[in-house]
């Protein structure tokens, strides 16, 4: 009898630890420690041009550029909006080449990096900027050391391509739901948590843009990493529908293909968030036990836990976009 009561003692304790670890574990499995080979080259279309070998630039208008990174395995785009007095680079990739060049090629002004999130695949690991801004949340900024953040393997996700979490130096916090003023020109920082709860999207109302990082682009969107909760993925998507203009024009950070950036509308929101609500609720059904795929529409999936590890609470309720 005390056999078997120890026995299930430690199989249960087991099963907790695989539990709590399982983002690790995963990881651990998937992960292939060095940077995946390049991808070769693929037609680009007329509206786009490669600065070299590797990051292709594309117009969106004269003050705005997205630059992408084609060859890179997860095709990641960033995007340099310019003001009067100051620009920003919204993501800068892995850092598998340095982004600095080609957005001082396009801009004599200076230049602020703006991390949509804190993923390896978007920080630009070994590259420094001279100036930084992140957004301004409780968790972020009561772990900064004066204006110094060491990153951690849990929101940084490195070791898949063989990365050591940055320290980044912070010049400017970015509360969401302010509005950031580039000189004549103003973005607003959307809290889009979901993928990551340190997720921010910036929306240019004006010019009719909203820059999405990873919380909205075509092809699979990830709600199973240890950073993801599906509840923020629900706050994340009202936060958008409630103050983006129908013709806005969304700019992910990830693309399935050519041509050019990524680009959908902000029905893909509303798709995202009616499957969201139907998973929520059991009326959409995944495939696939870890991570289930949730068919969203035609073009986009979400890919999540099993229902009995998704989280519907929200980590930060009440930072909704300012005007709740
Ligand atoms: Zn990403």
């Amino acid at each position: 009898m005390k056999n078997i009561l120890w026995a299930s003692f430690v199989l249960v304790s087991l099963a907790a630890l695989l539990t709590s670890q399982r983002h690790w574990v995963v990881f651990s499995l998937l992960a292939e420690g060095s940077p995946p080979e390049l991808l070769a080259p693929m037609g680009e279309g007329e509206n786009v041009r490669w600065h070299d070998d590797y990051f292709i630039v594309q117009i969106l208008d004269p003050q705005t550029f997205a630059i992408g990174e084609p060859r890179y395995q997860q095709e990641n785009f960033n995007y340099l909006i310019l003001g009067s007095n100051r620009a920003i680079l919204f993501d800068a990739g892995p850092g598998l080449r340095d982004i600095r060049p080609v957005a001082k090629e396009l801009t004599d002004l200076p230049i602020t990096f703006v991390p949509s999130h804190f993923h390896y695949d978007h920080i630009g690991n070994e590259i420094t900027f001279d100036h930084v801004a992140v957004a301004d949340l409780p968790h972020i900024r009561e772990r900064a050391q004066g204006d110094e953040l060491q990153l951690k393997w849990r929101e940084h996700l490195g070791s898949a391509e063989g990365y050591d979490a940055p320290l980044l130096e912070i010049d400017e916090w970015l509360s969401p739901g302010t509005s950031l003023d580039l000189g004549e020109r103003k973005l607003t920082i959307l809290y889009t948590p979901g993928h990551t709860d340190d997720s921010i999207s910036l929306l240019d109302s004006d010019a009719g843009y909203l820059f999405s990082g990873d919380f909205i682009y075509p092809g699979p969107l990830y709600a199973f990493l240890p950073n993801s909760r599906m509840g923020d993925y629900q706050q994340a998507a009202k936060n958008v529908l409630d103050v983006a203009d129908s013709s806005v024009r969304i700019f992910g950070a990830h693309r399935m293909g050519p041509p050019g950036a990524p680009e959908q509308t902000l029905s893909d929101v509303s798709d995202l968030r009616r499957a969201l609500n139907a998973i929520k609720t059991g009326e959409l059904d995944g495939e696939g036990f870890y991570p289930v795929t949730y068919i969203v529409s035609p073009t986009m999936q979400i890919l999540a836990e099993p229902s009995w590890l998704q989280d519907w609470g929200a980590r930060y309720p009440e930072f909704g976009n300012g005007q709740n």
